[in-house]
């Protein structure tokens, strides 16, 4: 079913308190297997209430209104919905029952406005609400669907757990089980990837593909809806498959594993060791890697060397390349790398040197840095890379960098 979410309220629309109900309702719907394609808020006001449920009875079959079924002059979410239904309202029994028994309990003066909150349509199935008093109600209005619920979360959470749910899932047949998939890829721009895709991204129904962009990398959310979780799962499969035809290179595997992770795998699995020698990063390389377990079984050790005395001293970078090149460059990287292999007496060797900011140095802009990666016996690749952003981000960005070299 196509579904739509209205909030009523216009403190919604003011900022004062945030749409949970909806985010709460669009959940529960997914994993049913419904799609939500609208949230509406509108304010309290009669004429544009009623047009928002007018233009939801026009494209939805499934319409759940939260809000604005209180007792007050601008709970008017039944008054709006009366017009476009064009029926008249009864006063619901029960209901009615309820909210003077409450009255009287509290010894409170009841007034006529109170028994707006038992009105309820002629046909409508009715819910009780379990804390307050104006009860949740289920209409049939032409081919679509309405649910009307309070606004209070833990009322409307009640009754559609209670009531709602139940009634979907034994009268809507749907293909209710979700599977998804987060697929991770690196070294490839979000745009560069959806252009690669493009076709594939526009066909795709189920499973839908959601573009996911994060620091240094890009997910794609692959959701798919079955009969059976076997079922969704297969389709998943053979989407997946689809798009590693297209981008396999840059994937490096799926839902919680990270970059670094990946990485230690790897070098698990080719018996390496690795080190860095670190400038502007701190360690960072290293620790994100030590973080993790099983580090030990590839993970050497490593140099901060921040300074270029430090350089010199720790990482014998010799004083006459230093003057001639600056350590920001590409042979100071490359330097670090290979001495910091025979001091570590690792495989790989990721050396890292450049301007964090926020000042630029030795002539050089901020978050201009090298990266020097040294395998074997190879000689060692230097990238020079210009990083966007902060210091901070320009950090986590290099270190990113790095671990995508390695990968590669
Ligand atoms: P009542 O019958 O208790 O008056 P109501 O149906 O009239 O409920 P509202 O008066 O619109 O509901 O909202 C009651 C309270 O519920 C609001 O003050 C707010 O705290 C919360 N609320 C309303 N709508 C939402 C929403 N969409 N998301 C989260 N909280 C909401
Ligand atoms: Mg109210």
């Amino acid at each position: 079913m196509r579904a739509e979410i209205i909030g009523v309220g216009t403190e919604l629309l003011l900022g004062q308190i945030a749409n949970t109900n909806a985010q709460w309702i669009s959940s529960r719907l997914a994993t049913l297997g419904h799609s939500v394609y609208h949230h509406t808020v509108v304010g309290d006001n009669l004429k544009r209430v009623t047009d928002s449920f007018a233009l939801a009875e026009s494209r939805a079959d499934l319409v759940i209104v939260t809000g604005g079924l209180g007792p007050t002059e601008d709970d008017l979410t039944l008054d709006a919905a009366q017009l476009v239904f064009d029926q008249e309202l009864v006063e619901h029994e029960d209901s009615m029952e309820k909210i003077k028994s409450y009255y009287q309990r509290n010894q409170k003066f009841m007034s006529e406005n109170n028994r707006k909150q038992a009105r309820v349509f002629e046909n409508a199935s009715v819910f009780q609400n379990l804390e307050g008093m104006a009860p949740g109600q289920l209409v049939k209005h032409e081919d679509t669907l309405w649910v009307f619920l309070p606004g209070v979360p833990r009322e409307m959470k009640y009754i559609m757990d209670e009531y709602i749910i139940p009634y979907l899932q034994n009268n809507y047949h749907i293909e209710s089980q979700i599977v998804s998939e987060m697929m991770r890829f690196i070294g490839i721009g979000e745009s560069d990837l959806e252009t690669k895709l493009q076709s594939l991204i526009k066909s795709q129904t189920n499973p839908t593909i959601a573009p996911l962009a994060s620091e240094g990398e890009v997910g794609l959310r692959l959701t798919a809806t079955g009969e059976s979780t076997e079922q969704a799962k297969e389709k998943i499969l053979s989407l997946k498959t689809e798009i590693l035809t297209h981008v396999g290179k840059y994937y490096y595997g799926s839902d919680a594993i990270t970059i670094e992770e990946k990485v230690r795998d790897l070098l698990k699995e080719k018996s390496l060791k690795i080190g860095s020698a670190e400038s502007f990063t701190g360690g960072r390389f290293l620790e994100r890697l030590i973080a993790l377990p099983g580090a030990s079984s590839v993970c050497q050790g490593g140099y901060t060397v921040y300074t270029p005395e430090m350089k010199e001293r720790i990482l014998q970078v010799p004083k006459f390349l230093i003057k001639k090149y600056g350590t920001i460059s590409h042979e100071c990287a490359e330097m670090m790398a290979l001495n910091a292999q025979a001091n570590l007496d690792v495989d790989v060797v990721v050396s890292f040197t450049g301007v964090a900011g926020p000042d630029a140095s030795e002539g050089h802009e901020p978050g201009t840095v090298f990266i020097g990666l040294q395998i074997g016996e190879r000689k060692p690749e230097v990238h020079k890379f210009h990083f966007d952003g902060g210091r901070e981000q320009v950090r986590v960005r290099a270190v990113k960098k790095a671990y995508e070299m390695i990968f590669h």
